[in-house]
């Protein structure tokens, strides 16, 4: 069936039943059906939203419609986990064409579901237009993780200072290795293979190593959508510093490195999707977090004073490398359509 033939209200009946069936929050006290949701709120709030469009973030040629409603949620739970804080509710707005199918917007709630349930979110509202371009925006709202006092611990992107160490959870490249796998289908080890295409499907920010790390103190942090060099270009304008990295010390998975031996560093450090976590912070901060975080904090460099502002990419000798590629730009080609 299409959606037309259940049209706009039909959908949303159908939408707010697989939401609630995940659950809501006991602060909630409307959500979908009312002009708008309503919730207890207290303390400091986080707001930010994130739209993937058809063509431009995305294809369907690769991505299911499950993947597109996880990553639709996951991408603002990296936002919110980069600040420290913890995602409460979610707005879901859809740009629809008219003859997707109801199944596939079924898949598409499954998705968001999986997604709400792993990060304890609950979708309390949005927006359903008619679209020829499939749009799918969620608007998220968090708490800031508060200290004793009940003041905010945000890590910032201007909260960098010179000497602080740089680091990164996981592991970076992937995403962009698995998107270049399902693109064409290049020959390599299947095992390694089916990991880096999961990476690229299915993107998992790390959301309570930044819960941690703002209680820990550290104030500064990006989440790594874009490239870890782009990203931490960020963190050096913001601040006004440099920063300098160590290409030995990029965390790279074994995967990574078998199936892309050449271009590993280059899709590591300018690939873009990771949603990992950058932290900085003075180096015996970064320790603690790698002794409570449950996955891997590595530390790849530091900040240093630099009146360029830049983030530099060192190899073993201490000499600056430049990449082949630069980190992701919204208004670069999306790399399908070439
Ligand atoms: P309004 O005319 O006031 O904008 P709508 O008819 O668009 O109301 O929406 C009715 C209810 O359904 C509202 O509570 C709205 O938040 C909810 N809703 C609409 N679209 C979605 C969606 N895509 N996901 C979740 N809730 C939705
Ligand atoms: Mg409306």
């Amino acid at each position: 069936m299409k959606i037309s033939e259940l049209g706009e209200f039909g959908l949303i009946d159908r939408l707010a039943q697989a939401f609630a069936e995940a659950g809501r929050p006991d602060s909630l006290l409307i959500g979908i059906g009312d002009d708008t949701a309503a919730w207890k709120a207290s303390g400091v709030q986080l707001i930010t939203t994130d739209t993937l469009i058809e063509g431009t973030h995305f294809s369907l040629r690769y991505w299911g419609w499950r993947d597109l409603g996880w990553n639709a949620l996951a991408v603002n739970v990296s936002d919110i986990g980069a600040m420290g804080g913890t995602p409460e509710q979610a707005l879901l707005t859809l740009a629809l064409p008219p003859d997707a199918s109801v199944a596939d917007l079924d898949e598409l709630a499954a998705g968001l579901v999986e997604a709400g349930r792993e990060y304890g979110t609950a979708i309390v509202g949005g927006d359903i237009v008619a679209s020829d371009t499939l749009m799918v925006t969620v608007a998220l709202i968090g708490r800031a993780t508060v200290d004793t006092e009940g003041e905010p611990l945000l890590m910032t992107r201007d909260g960098a200072r010179a000497g602080d160490v740089i680091a990164v959870t996981g592991y970076l490249g992937d995403s962009a290795a698995g998107l270049r796998l399902l693109l064409d289908e290049k020959q390599a080890d299947p095992e390694a293979a089916e990991h880096l295409r999961k990476a690229h499907l299915r993107h998992r920010p790390p959301l309570a190593v930044g819960r941690m790390a703002a209680r820990l103190s550290v104030r500064a942090a990006i989440d790594v959508s874009d490239g870890l060099l782009q990203d931490l270009g960020h963190v050096c304008r913001a601040s006004g510093l440099g920063a300098v990295v160590r290409a030995a010390a990029v965390p790279m998975s074994p995967a990574l490195v078998r199936s892309f031996p050449g271009q590993a560093l280059s899709l590591a450090c300018s690939g873009g999707e990771d949603y990992q976590l950058l932290l900085v912070a003075p180096g015996h901060t970064i320790q603690q977090v790698q002794r409570v975080s449950k996955g891997p904090v590595s530390i790849i460099g530091e900040m240093v004073a630099d009146p360029e502002h830049r983030a530099r990419l060192l190899d073993a000798t201490g000499k600056e490398l430049s990449l082949p590629a630069a980190g992701w730009d919204h208004l670069r080609e999306a790399p399908w359509r070439k």
